[in-house]
């Protein structure tokens, strides 16, 4: 098995047999996979943990996925949307504490329209030239992708969440498919943003044969980018009595995935921190070189609850990467305030 993981790391294979019986014995090969995961990290973007600021800019959503607390069903939930003016001022705050790089994430939120988006984007990119973009609010057509891409988007993030048919219909409900999330991903591509996608770990009904799929999906999708998080319940959702995903499987497939595609950035997920303290830098040092600290104004940052117990933290913006940077420091990393594009080819 070693000398399978070690092929991986020379980019050699893919073979499906292999990675289930590995997922099936991680506890055994974590060690060895961290440490060749560590290599190809420092190799292709040595000690820098890019820095995003993330902007949850709406919980408005017109859509009922089983698993996520913001779903268009769930009453218990304060809805907020911001607008353009309050999204600079993240973005404004956040350039001042240092930051390059932006994520705009939400809810499929009908009420802004394309136009409003292209225009945010726009003021944002004027307001700081060179700072990148990154959206994150899920299906949408070709041309509204083509817009935002023409206005100054750089990224998209958009977890394809199962690559199996079968299950990504358990997750979903019938009015949602399968076959249109993957139509976006691969418009995104051709359009030219650098393209994040990814999965939960441990969601309801997931098998080790279905993250098998997930990891071949990835492999030959070519990502910019790769988040996984566990998937942590909501009270609010059908899905409230399902088991969580473990942390630690977590940690294997971030090392699985940057063996896989050492170019790619992997984001230490909200999801990651949210279980445990230390756990955001197990998966720095399992592979990931992302990290994305919430700038959402603090009076509606609790509302953007996709599960239970969703980590934030009451420091300020310029705190908090202090904080963090004195983390990272202590495991041997350094913040990197830029904006840190994927070497990911296209
Ligand atoms: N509406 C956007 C953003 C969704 S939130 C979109 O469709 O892309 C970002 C990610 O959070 C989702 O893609 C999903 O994988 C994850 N997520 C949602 N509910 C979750 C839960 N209960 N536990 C863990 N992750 C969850």
């Amino acid at each position: 098995m070693q000398r399978y993981i070690y092929e991986l790391f020379l980019k050699k294979s893919f073979d499906e047999e292999k990675l289930l019986y590995l997922l099936n014995n991680h506890y055994k090969y974590s060690n060895y996979l961290f440490e060749k995961s560590n290599l190809l990290q420092h190799k292709y973007y040595g000690n820098k943990i890019f820095v995003r600021g993330l902007i949850e800019f709406t919980n408005y959503c017109k859509n009922n996925c089983f698993y996520c607390g913001i779903r268009k069903d769930n009453n218990n939930l304060t809805r907020y949307r911001l607008c353009k003016d309050e999204i600079l001022f993240c973005c404004n705050e956040g350039f001042n504490a240092g930051i390059r790089s932006f994520v705009l994430q939400g809810g499929e939120d009908l009420s802004y329209t394309v136009d409003e988006i292209a225009d945010i984007v726009r003021v944002i990119k004027s307001a700081h030239p060179g700072v990148a973009i990154t959206l994150s609010f899920g299906e949408h057509d070709k041309k509204a992708y083509k817009t935002w891409f023409d206005s100054g988007a750089d990224r998209y993030l958009l977890r394809h969440e199962s690559a199996n048919f079968y299950h990504y219909r358990m997750l979903h409900p019938k009015s949602m498919s399968f076959k249109n999330r993957m139509r976006c991903l691969l418009n995104l591509k051709e359009i030219g943003y650098q393209v994040g996608t990814g999965f939960m770990v441990g969601s309801p009904y997931q098998t080790y044969e279905n993250i098998v799929e997930d990891l071949k999906f990835i492999y030959k999708f070519k990502p910019h980018m790769v988040g996984i998080g566990p998937y942590i319940p909501h009270n609010d959702t059908p899905f409230k009595m399902m088991e969580q995903g473990s942390l630690q499987l977590t940690f294997i497939l971030i090392a699985i995935i940057r063996l896989m595609l050492p170019e790619t950035l992997i984001p230490a997920t909200t999801a990651v921190a949210s279980l445990s303290k230390n756990s955001i830098y197990n998966a720095v040092l399992a592979g990931a070189n992302v990290i994305m600290p919430n700038i959402t104004p603090m009076e509606v940052k609790k509302q953007y609850s996709i599960y239970n117990n969703k980590f934030y933290t009451k420091m300020n913006i310029r705190e908090y990467l202090l904080f963090l940077k004195n983390r990272m420091d202590k495991i041997g990393y350094k913040l990197a305030f830029e904006r840190g594009d994927s070497k990911m080819k296209n």
